[in-house]
C-alpha cells in the first residue's frame, strides 16, 4: 500500500509558537492558568497539563494576582480589562494573525465601517474578534444568514462594509459568500472584502483537495472540536468516500489492506507524534 502524507500536515507556526512557549512559560512559573484549550487537541493539552499548566473555562477561576495564558486564538476584549483589574499577569499566546483581525477590526470600526465576520458563531476566535468589532457588525455563518445581515446593514445607515473571515473558514464558501454580499448590496455601499483566512490554513485545503483526488482513502488526523481540521474532513469526503477522521490512532480499526493508496493529513494542532503513530499502524498493512 502507498502511503501519501500530506506536507502540510500538523503543527502550522501559530500553535508552535503557542505550545513551546506555554511549555517553557509553565518552566520559569510556579502557578500557571490556562483559559480555555491553549489550542483545538487533547492529546496537547493532556501533555501541558502533566507539565503543571491548569486550564480553567472562566477567569472567575483564577485566583487574583497570578498568571494566566491566553490561547492561541485570543479571548474578548473584556478579558484583558478583568486581568488588569484582578492583577492577573497575562500571556499573551493568541496567534499573531489571530492578533492582527483585532487590531484590523478595531481600526475599521474607527473608519467607521459595519463589520461582517464570515465565521463559525460559537468558535473561542470568534468570540474574541466580534468582541472587538462593537454594535455595527454581524456574523455570517452560512449562505442563510447573509439576508439577515443584509437587513442589519440597512438600519444601521453604515455605508461602508468591510467583510472579514474567521482565519480558519473555508475559502470556497468565504468567496461564495462574499461576492453574494457584494452583488446584494447596490451601488449606494461601498464594500470591501479582506480575506482573513490564515495563508497555512488556505495551503492545507488546497493540498487536501490534491490528495484526496487520487487516493482510494484518506485519513485526517485531529481534534473533532478543531475548526480546521473539519473543514479538512469535509473537503476530503467531499472527493474520496473513504474518509476517515480520528484524534489517534486507537480509533483506527478497519482493515486498510483493501486500499492501494492511503492519503493522511493531520489539522493544524496534531501533534507529530499522533502523525508518526497513523503512519505506523498503516506500515503493517
Ligand atoms: S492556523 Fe493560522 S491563524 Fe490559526 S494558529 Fe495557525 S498560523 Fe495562526
Amino acid at each position: 500500500m502507498e502511503i501519501i502524507l500530506g506536507k502540510t500536515a500538523g503543527f502550522c507556526g501559530g500553535v508552535l509558537n503557542s505550545v513551546s512557549k506555554a511549555e517553557q512559560y509553565v518552566l520559569d512559573n510556579k502557578e500557571v492558568y490556562c483559559l480555555g484549550e491553549l489550542v483545538h487537541n487533547k492529546q496537547v493539552v493532556d501533555k501541558l497539563k502533566d507539565k503543571g499548566i491548569k486550564f480553567v473555562e472562566s477567569l472567575d477561576e483564577v485566583p487574583n494576582e497570578t498568571k494566566c495564558i491566553i490561547r492561541a486564538h485570543g479571548v474578548s476584549k473584556d478579558i484583558y480589562q478583568d486581568a488588569k483589574e484582578r492583577n492577573i499577569e497575562l500571556y499573551d499566546l493568541t496567534c499573531p494573525k489571530v492578533l492582527k483581525i483585532h487590531n484590523d477590526v478595531v481600526n475599521y470600526v474607527n473608519d467607521d465601517y459595519f463589520i461582517v465576520l464570515v465565521a463559525h458563531k460559537n468558535h473561542p476566535e470568534v468570540i474574541g474578534t466580534i468582541s472587538f468589532c462593537g454594535e455595527d457588525s454581524f456574523i455570517v455563518q452560512t449562505l442563510e444568514d447573509i439576508e439577515e445581515c443584509i437587513n442589519k446593514i440597512k438600519k444601521s445607515g453604515k455605508k461602508k462594509i468591510v467583510i472579514l473571515a474567521q482565519t480558519t473558514y473555508s475559502t470556497d464558501l468565504f468567496a461564495e459568500i462574499s461576492n453574494k454580499m457584494k452583488n446584494l448590496l447596490d451601488n449606494d455601499y461601498e464594500v470591501l472584502i479582506n480575506n482573513t483566512i490564515c495563508n497555512a490554513t488556505e495551503i492545507r485545503q488546497k493540498e487536501m483537495k490534491e490528495i484526496a483526488k487520487i487516493v482510494d482513502a484518506v485519513i485526517i488526523i485531529g481534534g473533532k472540536n478543531s475548526s480546521n481540521t473539519t473543514k479538512l474532513y469535509n473537503i476530503s469526503n467531499d472527493l474520496c468516500s473513504n474518509t476517515y477522521l480520528v484524534e489517534t490512532v486507537n480509533e483506527l480499526n478497519d482493515d486498510f489492506s483493501k486500499y492501494n493508496k492511503v492519503g493522511v493529513m493531520a489539522g493544524a494542532s496534531t501533534p507529530k507524534e499522533s502523525i508518526d503513530e497513523v503512519i505506523t499502524y498503516l506500515n503493517k498493512f
